[in-house]
């Protein structure tokens, strides 16, 4: 080939009927998800039409290069077409005979429907007679070729599809018909010539002068233009703003780029022998082993997913006049694929009169339920071991199952069913576009996103949307499919929605009812029933599948977790969710609402006596709290840590009362009363600090107000005597929180060990409390060693060690400048949602190596928000860190996370 880097792999048969692939399915990288496993099935001798594949660092380099070929390319492309050409005894453009082709994307990552498709390429002037003569269809060959225009025009040339459907419907009209399959082929070819005509009008000259005849623009007629426009605008598509979203979303590299996979067509709209579908090797909902998917008679390409036509369910095919053969051997291949995949398969399919052709396989998007249950069956069956199950889930998917579901007491009424395309309950607001959806969420209203079907530019809406409703499409359509893959609730396919997008309202038929923008809606994925108003939800518990899998999950990891908790509740529910202790519970969580007005007292007042009673006060609740929350651990680590925040926190705000002063002058407050106000505001603004988080917090609060650490740990160690004298086993650890130096830390010990040999010695019980600090400030990373002989555990506070860190406003920055820095590619990802590899994660693992210098026994946690982000989790476990600690509902997440760390490590 005349290119020294090899752009472009064959895939499928020579004329002869040999394989002449040369990809596999290992080289995703190169070929994409689409073209490596197009390959893999061609070698295992599966019927694939052949084909060539264009590599993803063409797209890349091509990208890169301000869209201009690498060279050489073209070249070896021509090559390869002229060797398809040779393989399929057809020439692309033939008058007599023409190879037809389709121009497909394919990342390496799969990206449902966010990149472009051409079908019917090749077809123009000369060829549409060919293939009027090979199928003796003139109705057929003139829909491909009015297809393949307005694709053409739409993907290619980004012309706005209404030009083309207004014309159809125009034509429609005109011969007073009602459907699309009622235009004969005389009709078809008269669109034709509308289609060519809207071409010349709305293609720019100027943007494509090798597209001008005769001073006017054409529709390209020269079958090696299309192709190429075809393929860069493919390579293009990589870019688009949707592409670029669910990249961000799914955490997809930029820079990875997109295959082109270049295929003969096969038809599956070539009559009642012919169909196309999509078909899943298990049920993608639920994991059951049954086959399942849709299929559609006489149709081409995207009919199935669009939701255009109702579709008949996969099981049927077989016992189809005509297709009763393609339908057995699809079934066959089901069971092929999933021997030779090891895994639950996604399949497109197309019979042309009644021959079966495998267009693409791929391991199937799954619900987080579905995962479960496939990865648990594959064990039994022997196809995987229980290592491969706990890696073949998703440590983010298992949110879904902790997502809500009806309460079963709740009384409602279903109004509508429809599919159950993807589970879990939602409510919110019905709103009928992606904009909508997108405006309302972020003025903070949920809702629930009503189309007709759903097509990727929807995908913005669909994300903020608590759930998705359509009216129209499969279980494999659009709206099922992504709503599966992002874990959102979704009933599609509800057939007595008559929806109105523009007035913005639903009728249900058969009633009169009617849903209209803003009112409340709640369906439930998991059954597919649609409701008025809204239904009560409940979390799920952690049973069956779920718990199976973290069972087993639970026998790789090295990695601790533990969960952050503050209230009893959490504590329990934490519990049950495996966390094998608190690893962090801030007491400031402990005074908020009421209990604020203690701490205030105690903060503001002059008064010696009030501010003990104050004191007294705040020592009796947090006995109570610590008693509580220990009881729920009953032998478990808890670690309290105490109070950490600036004082301002508690106080009111001064801005605010500012404003009540000039309410109650304005309304002739009494002098005493406004006096009173005026004393509180002065004394509040004596506290105010200009940068409050780098201000009197954490240890420096407990230095500056002795007492406040004294009462906690004196409640802390009451508690734990009064529960051991009950004959429990509490196990409470105490923390110093934003310690920076040996010093303060060392102060702060030597006050706790005071308090709680007095309190052991009252109660007359041996009380052990192991004592140790946060570590979350960079010279406490890099003095760890020192710090370390007054600690009996650190537990890395990345929250605030990355806002030290960096020097990013942890409250401020994540709304202003760091989506810029993602955007603009300062920042691979959000360092306060995923842990700097390169600076925070160096300065935990210096910590924790430093740490053992000082204090070889000390145990290391990390209980900033990383500590449930499954990335984080793999840099915490090749750290060293002995634990993870994070919210009760990501303690599953976690666990899981932190198996497949310690596997992938292995
Ligand atoms: C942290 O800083 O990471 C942490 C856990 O503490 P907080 O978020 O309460 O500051
Ligand atoms: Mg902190």
């Amino acid at each position: 080939m005349s290119d020294s880097v090899k752009r472009v792999y064959a895939f499928g048969n020579d004329a002869n009927g040999k394989n002449v692939t040369e990809g596999n399915t290992d080289m995703k990288a190169i070929l994409g998800g689409k073209g490596a496993n197009l390959a893999e099935m061609a070698n295992i001798g599966l019927p694939v039409p052949p084909g060539f594949t264009i590599t993803c660092q063409t797209c890349m380099e091509y990208a890169n290069a301000g869209n201009v070929w690498p060279e050489g390319a073209l070249d070896t492309i021509a090559e390869y077409r002229a060797d398809l050409e040779e393989r399929m005894g057809k020439k692309i453009g033939d008058a007599k005979d023409p190879l037809l082709v389709s121009v497909r994307s394919g990342a390496p990552m799969s990206m449902p429907g966010m990149m472009d498709t051409v079908l019917n390429l090749g077809l123009n002037d000369e060829s549409i007679n060919g293939l009027i003569a090979q199928t003796e269809n003139p109705r057929f060959a003139w829909d491909s070729y009015r297809r393949f225009i307005q694709m053409f025009s739409n993907v290619v040339m980004g012309l706005d599809g209404d030009l083309f459907e207004n014309a159809i419907i125009a034509m429609k009209n005109d011969r007073g018909v009602s459907s699309d399959t009622d235009l004969v082929a005389e009709d078809l070819q008269e669109l034709v010539d509308v289609f060519k005509g809207i071409f010349s009008q709305n293609v720019s000259a100027e943007d494509y002068p090798t597209l001008v005849v005769d001073g006017t623009v054409q529709f390209p007629q020269d079958p090696m233009i299309q192709l190429q426009l075809a393929i860069e605008a493919v390579f293009g598509s990589w870019n688009n703003p949707r592409a670029v979203l669910y990249r961000k979303k799914n955490k997809i590299a930029d820079d990875l780029g997109t295959a082109v996979n270049v295929q003969s067509m096969v038809f599956g709209n070539k009559g009642n022998t012919s169909a196309t579908g999509v078909a899943f090797t298990r049920n993608p909902a639920n994991g059951e082993k049954e086959f399942y998917g849709d299929y559609l008679v006489n149709a081409q390409g995207e009919d199935v997913v669009a939701g255009i036509r109702n579709t008949s369910p996969i099981a049927e095919l077989k016992n189809v006049d005509g297709l009763e053969e393609a339908g057995k051997q699809l079934e066959d291949i089901f069971v092929i694929l999933e021997n030779h995949f090891r895994d639950m398969c996604d399949i497109e399919f197309t019979i042309e009169q009644g021959k079966l052709w495998m267009l693409q396989t791929r391991a199937g998007k799954r619900t987080a339920a579905a995962a479960l249950h496939i990865a648990i069956q594959m064990v039994e069956e022997g196809l995987i071991d229980k290592r491969e199950a706990v890696m073949r889930v998703e440590p983010e998917q298992l949110d879904q199952l902790l997502h809500p579901q009806f309460d079963k007491n709740a009384k409602y009424d279903v109004v509508a069913r429809g599919l159950n395309a993807s589970p879990g309950a939602a409510v919110g607001e019905a709103m009928f576009s992606a904009a909508d959806v997108v405006a309302a969420k972020e003025a903070g209203r949920k809702c629930v996103l009503v189309r007709w079907e759903t097509n990727p530019d929807d995908l913005a809406g669909m994300i903020a949307a608590e759930g998705i409703l359509t009216s129209h499409g499969g279980k494999t359509s659009h709206a099922a499919v992504i709503a599966r893959g992002m874990g959102v609730p979704c009933v599609c396919g509800v057939e007595a929605l008559k929806i109105d997008a523009e007035k913005k309202e639903a009728q249900i038929a058969g009633s009169d009812l009617v849903i209209r923008e803003g009112d409340l809606i709640s369906l439930d994925g998991t059954t597919g029933i649609v409701v008025l108003g809204a239904v009560d939800l409940v979390k799920p518990e952690l049973t069956g599948d779920l718990d199976t899998i973290l069972e087993w999950a639970d026998e790789f990891r090295r990695l601790g977790v533990r969960a952050n908790a503050d209230n009893p509740e959490d504590a329990k529910l934490s519990r049950e969710f495996g966390a094998q202790g608190i690893g962090l519970c801030r007491t400031e969580h402990m005074f908020l609402g009421d209990r604020k007005q203690i701490i205030q007292t105690y903060i503001l007042n002059d008064d010696e006596l009030n501010r003990e009673r104050a004191a007294e006060q705040l020592y009796e609740v947090q006995v109570g709290d610590f008693y509580e929350m220990l009881k729920a651990m009953d032998g478990l680590p808890m670690i309290v840590r105490l109070l950490d925040p600036p004082l301002h926190e508690f106080l009111d705000n001064p801005r605010e009362l500012e404003v009540e002063i000039a309410r109650l002058e304005a309304g002739g407050a009494s002098a005493s009363d406004l006096a009173e106000k005026r004393e509180l505001l002065e004394k509040i603004d004596g506290f105010v600090e200009q940068n409050p988080m780098l201000g009197m917090r954490g240890v420096r609060l407990g230095i500056m107000y002795p007492q406040l650490p004294e009462l906690q740990i004196r409640a802390i160690a009451s508690a734990m005597a009064k529960l051991k004298k009950e004959g429990l086993d509490p196990k409470p650890e105490i923390m110093i929180p934003l310690v920076s130096t040996v010093n303060e830390l060392s102060l702060m010990r030597g006050k706790a060990e005071g308090v709680i040999a007095e309190v052991a010695q009252e109660a007359g019980v041996e009380l052990e409390i192991p004592i140790g600090t946060m570590i979350e400030l960079p010279r406490a990373a890099l003095t760890a060693d020192e710090i370390a002989t007054k600690a009996d555990f650190f537990s890395f506070g990345t929250n605030d060690l990355t806002q030290t860190t960096f020097g990013f406003s942890r409250d401020d920055v994540e709304g202003e400048f760091i989506p810029t820095y993602l955007s603009e590619h300062l920042l691979p990802v959000n360092p306060f949602a995923t842990v700097d590899e390169g600076g925070v994660a160096k300065l935990v693992g210096m910590g924790v190596e430093l740490g053992h210098e000082g204090n070889p026994d000390i145990v290391c946690g990390v209980c900033g928000e990383h500590g449930g982000d499954p990335d984080s989790i793999h840099t915490f476990n090749r750290i060293g860190v002995d634990y993870v600690s994070c919210s009760p509902y990501r303690v599953p997440v976690a666990r899981l996370a932190a198996a497949q760390a310690s596997i992938k490590e292995d």
